[in-house]
């Protein structure tokens, strides 16, 4: 077998919709040597569909495809890397993660994870024909406008299905419902289930599934069965809506990141994942609101976030850790005004050791996380470190005679303890 080809990376992104390009935007243009591996299409669900009128900047709206293609142009003029393959399995645990591809390891200092989701579909006859452009939508949000005075299906009864329906009346003629369920149970709340019910606009088969879909080209009739009788019955229709549930692509990452019950990537508002270096933005995440604009300000997130982790990763090794001197580190509070008036003393104490001590000081709102990495979540403190690297002591002792008699054990020639 031929050996796997091995390549290193800042940043590898899995996933080229508008999260992961917005990502890679971002790292490119930090020059951050970024990689973006995408499996099937470059701008990912946003190419599914033909108009999108709700992303900002395009009063006329534009096409999924025409936005996505501007969103890759202009991550390739900041020198982005792009593979069209399929990322196979991840290892993130240790500083250095390896994202693995059928011919390639590559090697990243940060992954930001931006695979998306796919809705779930019914599996009737002939679905795969009308999908998306052909007269079948998931994403009312999306697709009303183009709806107006149109008759439209909706297949499902759980929240999403009875909201969007019932944002769809506002535009269609007419909105039927697809129920499993018996008359007039539905899995939604009973705030929407009653609205509905009462929808002049909205009406709905009870007890049915879709059989199969039919059209010439484009989606005109669905066949719904009733699961008591059996009985077949065509309805036509302009558009049908499929609202039964949205699946996360996230079985690569199952047992490695944080996810809810259904799945989904749990992140902070900083879009990270728990696992340092690790970033994880748009729909594959756990979070309220699916859509581009929501995707691309995930995105930018990420990518700055992926940008300061590594700066930070670099100046931690380099310098706050470095392997010359023994390092004291002081970690204050810049709006405290006792742990900043402590800066000149510390100051004094690395002069008066003469060039046996390197002194660091971190400001523990700026450098939040490199407090997190010294295991510091109190101000001030001082972390006295020997030349191998090895923490020897933190202290909350910040005054001059004890700073100086901790780092007489630790220097090779002592001074005296002035105070
Ligand atoms: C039909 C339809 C119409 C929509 N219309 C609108 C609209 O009008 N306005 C709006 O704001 N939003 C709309 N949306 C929602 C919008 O498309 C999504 O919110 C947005 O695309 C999410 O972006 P993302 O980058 O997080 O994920 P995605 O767009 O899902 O992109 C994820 C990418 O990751 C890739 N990937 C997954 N796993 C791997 C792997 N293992 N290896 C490599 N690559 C991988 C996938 O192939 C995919 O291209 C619509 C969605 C649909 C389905």
């Amino acid at each position: 077998m031929r050996e796997k080809k091995t390549e290193q990376y800042d940043v590898v992104i899995i996933g080229g919709g508008p999260s992961g390009l917005t990502a890679a935007i971002y790292c490119g243009r930090a020059r951050l040597n970024t990689l973006l591996i995408e499996k099937s299409l470059i701008g990912g669900l946003a190419t599914y569909t033909n108009e999108i009128e709700n992303f900002p900047g395009f009063p006329e709206g534009t096409s999924g495809l025409g936005l996505m293609e501007l969103f890759h142009k202009q991550a390739k003029k900041f020198g982005v890397k792009i593979k069209l393959t399929d990322v196979k399995s991840v290892e993130l645990e240790e500083e250095t993660k390896l994202v693995e591809t059928f011919r390639t390891t590559y090697e990243a200092k940060t992954v930001i994870i931006a695979s998306g989701g796919r809705p779930r579909i019914t599996r009737a006859k002939n679905e795969d024909k009308y999908l998306f452009d052909k007269g079948i939508s998931f994403c009312a949000t999306c697709d009303a406008a183009a709806n107006t005075g149109k008759t439209v299906m909706v297949i499902g009864s759980g929240d999403a299905a009875i909201e969007e329906g019932t944002f769809l009346s506002k535009f269609a003629k007419e909105v039927i419902v697809s129920v499993i369920h018996d008359e007039p149970k539905m899995d939604c709340n009973e705030i929407a289930r009653d609205a509905a019910l009462a929808n002049p606009k909205m009406t709905f088969m009870w007890n049915t599934l879709v059989d199969s879909f039919e059209g010439e080209g484009h989606l005109d009739t669905v066949n719904l069965k009733n699961l008591k009788t059996g009985e077949i019955t065509p309805v036509k229709v302009d558009n049908c809506f499929e609202f039964i549930g949205y699946e996360p692509n996230t079985e690569i990452f199952v047992d490695k990141v944080n996810m809810s019950k259904r799945k989904y990537v749990i992140t902070n508002e900083h879009m990270e994942t728990g696992i340092p270096g690790v970033f994880a933005c748009g729909d594959v995440r756990e979070k309220e609101l699916k859509q581009v604009a929501t995707a691309v300000g995930d995105g930018a997130i990420a990518g700055v976030a992926a940008e300061k982790y590594i700066a930070e990763t670099e100046m931690f090794a380099n310098q706050i850790m470095q392997k010359e001197k023994i390092g004291l580190i002081y970690v204050y509070n810049a709006i405290d005004v006792p742990s900043r008036e402590l800066l000149p003393m510390m100051q004094e104490i690395e002069n008066a050791f003469d060039k046996q001590v390197k002194l660091n000081v971190i400001d523990q709102y700026k450098g939040k996380s490199l407090c997190d990495r010294l295991g510091c979540d109190i101000e001030p403190m001082t972390i006295f470190y020997t030349k191998a690297g090895e923490v020897v002591e933190t202290s909350t002792r910040c005054d001059k005679k004890s700073v100086m008699e901790q780092l007489n054990k630790l220097v090779a020639s002592p001074i005296e303890v002035a105070l």
